[in-house]
């Protein structure tokens, strides 16, 4: 450890992100990327874009991307902020609004970088345990806090939360930011941006890396009302006043405005996940309950390690966490249908073996 690095460095615990190996012919089922590729639209905007005015600072408010999320939300472009991805914006909103004197609560099985952020910004954070289903337990948030997060549906669980027990959290924290990270929201769940105009407090964070299948482009956003949208812009200006560059603007806002794409590829990954679970249950898989672009499976009798280094002898990559309570767990992102055959007749050899 070096000696010149500050208390707060030496006490980070990075995030690791997933692999993004260039193994030929790979099937890439560890980085919950969407198979389908982006609308056609978004990437014809980016080559009408890519021109001189490449010289030219970008706008700084992203107002065009910000108008077109306020539409397609039914909300004013003062309600969106927004970001380099949605780790961006949660990064924001950590140092913004998840910092009190009372503590934040989060899920103990879940998005790993937020342990990461709280070491960062020096948050005092408690886990609140899942249950033996893995499921978020409503009543255990019954205790005071100065903010909550949590994945809907959650990551890497891939399960659901009823609206009405988001809103009952929002209700029973009227003096904590409940901040609600609808990252998967929609291959499934249910999102909590039609209670944003009732709660003060809530703030939605998406994103276009899953559905809209720009994980490469990197633009997220969080919906809310103004005060805490203007709180996350008081620390994005503090920062970096570009939020995204030129192509990445022109780009999302035609995502955004191509519903058409989005229906499309959202339903081709509902259909083929639930394909491919009948494939692992038939497998001897148990499966958690999954509203996102991917399973959390683990096998009845082999272990995960086995499972993951297994596949990927057979040029199938899937994704293991370390956590003792999940580490016999694959979670496997959905692919194409052709992908996740692959998959299943991977594990068919790998099982019989
Ligand atoms: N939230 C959750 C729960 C995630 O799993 C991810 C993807 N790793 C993100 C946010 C960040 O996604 P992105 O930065 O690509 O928008």
């Amino acid at each position: 450890m070096s000696r010149y690095w500050s208390d707060i460095v030496s006490k980070l615990r990075p995030y690791v992100a997933g692999e993004q190996p260039r193994i030929p012919g790979l099937v890439k089922l560890n980085t919950n990327e969407n198979p389908y590729g982006p609308s056609p639209k978004a990437l014809e905007a980016i080559g009408q874009a890519a021109d001189e005015r490449l010289r030219l600072y970008p706008d700084p408010a992203a107002t065009e991307l910000r108008e077109a999320i306020a539409a397609r939300f039914g909300l004013t472009a003062e309600e969106v902020f927004i970001g380099n991805g949605s780790d961006e914006v949660l990064a924001h909103t950590f140092q913004a609004l998840l910092k009190h004197d009372l503590p934040l609560l989060y899920p103990d099985v879940t998005y790993s970088f937020y342990p990461t952020y709280c070491l960062l910004y020096g948050i005092e954070a408690i886990e609140i345990p899942v249950d033996e289903q893995f499921r978020i337990k409503l009543s255990d948030y019954d205790r005071s806090c100065g903010a909550i997060i949590i994945p809907n549906p959650n990551a890497p669980t891939g399960i659901g939360l009823p609206l009405a027990e988001v809103e009952a959290l929002l209700a029973a924290h009227p003096d904590a930011v409940v901040v609600i990270d609808e990252a998967y929201v929609d291959f499934g769940g249910e999102s909590a941006v039609p209670l944003i105009s009732k709660y003060p407090n809530l703030l939605v964070v998406q994103t276009l890396s899953k559905s809209r299948s720009f994980a490469g482009l990197r633009v997220g956003f969080a919906l809310g009302q103004r005060d805490l949208i203007e709180a996350l812009a008081r620390v994005k200006d503090s920062f970096n006043s570009y939020p995204l560059d030129r192509l990445a603007q022109v780009a999302a806002t035609a995502a955004i405005k191509d519903e058409a794409w989005f229906e499309t590829s959202r339903r081709k990954v509902i259909a083929s996940r639930k394909s491919l679970v009948g494939e692992l249950d038939a497998l001897d898989f148990e499966i958690l309950p999954s509203q996102a672009n991917f399973v959390f499976a683990r096998h009845k009798s082999r272990s995960g390690a086995e499972l993951l280094a297994a596949l990927r002898e057979r040029a199938v990559l899937v994704r293991l966490f370390a956590k003792p309570r999940i580490a016999d767990f694959l979670r496997i992102s959905i692919g194409t249908d052709e992908e996740c055959a692959r998959l299943v007749s991977a594990l068919k050899e790998i099982l019989a073996a």
